[in-house]
């Protein structure tokens, strides 16, 4: 498209929306990315498609030259989506309201990687190039914690000189400066079985250890840090007049920062019970190159219908976790501006779609991270 139209952008938008791709319907998500492959070819991207894994779709990458040569700019969305199979036919059919367009997966991050691809046909019509080499790289698996693509995110990352994230904006058009993480735990508590009433003091209660553990770690809750700690789930014992041998809980945290991660390892380090790390998302904060790469946005945007809002600091997780904790300067959030991301009150902003893939040609155009 010579200039993106709000028409075209939500012709193609729709066509992803109405092809839905819950990440463990393997088929739906491979038929976005054919969806996405079949954009990135038209404009001549090398594409590379690995097969995907463990009953997930694939990932697709999409290679660009830029004006210039050298590390570049590593475009990062993921395709697939929260909601089943049948939530487009029955309570959340794509339409468009009063200037709200709905559908499964529309603002988490349908719209986003529509707008990223369309900032680059809109490069491509013009004859011009993105000043760095792009490589746009699509996720199949991040609504589970992208856990057969974190390895492949990371690589790439470490590769390119910034990442760009489309996922939702915040409030009004806020990008994301800084992600908290999450962490989780198995734990085991191995105690010794005996007859609860004639030989006790043979025992050692695994339930016991472990009410101690959940105690421990649930103290280390700060709420005025964000620092929040969760025994979700705890199972133990096998009757009533054993001493318990055996008991298992899962921890959840949300880590603010590195330090309450760390903090967190270290107080399950010390306790008696064996513990394994399950799949998280390590946090990451605001850096120098991340602020210079936001006030770049923000003045790109400036004077657009859709300003930057400001900035902020996002509870939930995304793929930008694996890139800013690695040290990648990334900006996140540039995707649409809406509300009801995971309900059945998902939409955006029509108004939002121009704008927003102006701000993202601009950032292709100029932006050049230290
Ligand atoms: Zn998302």
């Amino acid at each position: 498209m010579q200039e993106p139209t709000e028409a075209a952008i939500l012709a193609t938008l729709r066509a992803w929306v109405e092809t839905e791709s819950p990440t463990r319907h393997a088929a739906g998500v491979n038929r976005v990315a054919d969806l996405a492959e079949g954009q990135l070819r038209a404009i001549g991207a090398a594409i590379e498609r690995r097969p995907g894994r463990d009953g997930m779709g694939d990932l697709l990458l999409a290679r660009l030259p830029g004006e210039r040569d050298g590390p570049g700019l590593l475009l990062l969305g993921h395709m697939d989506t929260v909601h089943p199979v049948g939530t487009l036919a029955g309570p959340l059919p794509f339409r468009v309201e009063d200037g709200r367009a709905y559908g499964p997966g529309i603002y988490d991050m349908k719209a986003g990687n529509v707008m990223a691809l369309a900032a680059l046909e809109h490069l491509h019509a013009r004859g011009e190039r993105p000043l760095l080499p792009v490589t746009v790289m699509l996720i199949p698996d991040e609504e589970l914690g992208s856990p057969t693509t974190r390895a492949a995110i990371e690589a790439e990352a470490r590769r390119h000189a910034a990442a760009l994230v489309f996922e939702p904006s915040g409030e009004g058009g806020k990008l994301t400066v800084a992600r908290h993480g999450i962490a989780r735990w198995r734990l085991r508590a191995r105690g010794r079985s005996a007859h609860a009433g004639a030989y006790h003091a043979d025992g050692i209660s695994a339930v016991r250890i472990m009410a101690q553990a959940v105690l421990a770690l649930e103290g280390l809750t700060d709420h005025a840090r964000n620092f929040c700690v969760n025994i979700g789930t705890i199972a133990g014992g096998t009757h009533e007049n054993m001493v318990p041998a055996e008991c298992s809980a899962i921890c959840y945290a949300l880590v603010p920062t590195a330090r309450e991660a760390q903090e967190l390892e270290q107080a399950v380090a010390a306790l008696p019970v064996e513990a394994e790390p399950g799949l998280g998302r390590p946090p990451y904060g605001k850096t120098p190159a991340i602020q210079a790469m936001f006030d770049h946005a923000a003045h790109l945007a400036a004077g657009s219908a859709f300003p930057v809002a400001g900035e902020r600091v996002a509870g939930g997780g995304s793929d930008g976790n694996f890139t800013g904790a690695l040290g990648v300067p990334t900006l996140d959030g540039l995707g649409a501006i809406g509300a009801g991301p995971h309900t059945l009150e998902e939409h955006i902003l029509t108004a939002c779609l121009v704008p927003r893939t102006r701000l993202i040609a601009g950032l292709l155009r100029t932006l050049n991270p230290p």
